[in-house]
């Protein structure tokens, strides 16, 4: 079982790394085109979301010193020294180019996709569901972290963060690898009408991206649907990784919001970082 899944991860891309009991999935196309990159698990920290529960993010939801030492041993999974940086997260389209290390510091600017050039600067999206997707630009060397719940999936998140790079640093799709990490799944994933509308609305071909449950509810893909986002703005195929792992099935490893808020009134959040460096 566990050597399928081994196999199965290998395959989509993706291989875990292991610090101090810190554990985390790393995209290895990506690494090998030089970025750092992981996605974080909820296993080796030091939060009490049942235990040792590395939780990175969701201040008012846990003690910022567990937050901060669950970062620290996070950021022990890359060799040398690191800067990262994130945002506040508002299910938005917003996307900003994080320039210097200067500019990392301001990492409480409501937005949803981080860009950057800088060296050695990790930039992070936190998640506990929602699809966190990574992009490196092999050419140039540029790379970003995106936010993309179903709301920031509506609003085309994605396409828009590849815009940014091709704005800020001359990005070509072509030269873009992205690594779509583990978020909750079609086998999981229930919405209701107002969802499966805000995407016909915008997406008169969404439809495949549900599967109907009961009345007025379906499952949706969101996986598929970022995806399908990248092809669109060019991305190839190949370079595309998406992580087989849905959080809702696997909360042994991952935070879940939908099963964990509403069992034990909160859930941790997940990380998943990209930075030029190895
Ligand atoms: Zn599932």
């Amino acid at each position: 079982m566990i050597t399928d899944e081994v196999t199965e991860l290998l395959r989509a891309g993706f291989t875990w790394r292991e610090s101090d009991g810190v554990r985390a999935l790393v995209c290895t196309p990506l690494e090998q085109a030089g970025f750092a990159n992981a996605f974080s698990t909820r296993l080796g920290g030091v939060s009490p979301f049942q235990q040792d529960a590395l939780n990175l993010a969701g201040f008012n939801e846990d003690e910022a010193e567990n937050i901060y030492e669950n970062r620290r041993r996070f950021l022990r999974l890359f060799a040398g020294e690191w800067t990262l940086t994130s945002c506040w997260q508002v299910h938005s389209a917003d996307v900003r180019t994080v320039r210097d290390l200067e500019d990392a510091r301001h990492d409480t600017m409501h937005c949803d996709a981080l860009v950057t050039n800088v060296p050695r600067l990790l930039v992070g999206v936190k998640t506990a569901d929602c699809v966190p997707i990574i992009l490196g630009d092999r050419r140039t060397g540029a790379c970003a972290a995106v936010h993309a719940g179903w709301r920031g999936t509506v609003a085309s998140i994605l396409p828009r963060a590849v815009e940014r790079m091709r704005a800020e640093y001359g990005t070509r799709p072509e030269d873009l690898c992205a690594a779509i990490g583990p978020a909750a799944g079609a086998c999981c994933y229930e919405v209701g009408d107002e969802v499966i509308e805000a995407f016909a609305e915008k997406f008169p071909h969404a439809a495949h991206l549900f599967t109907p449950t009961r009345a007025g509810h379906a499952l949706v893909d969101l996986h598929r649907a970022n995806r399908e986002q990248l092809l669109a703005a060019g991305v190839s195929n190949e370079q595309i990784h998406t992580a087989p792992l849905c959080t809702m099935c696997r909360t042994d490893i991952f935070f879940s919001y939908r099963r964990e808020k509403a069992l034990h009134g909160r859930t941790g959040r997940l990380m998943a970082v990209i930075g030029l460096g190895s």
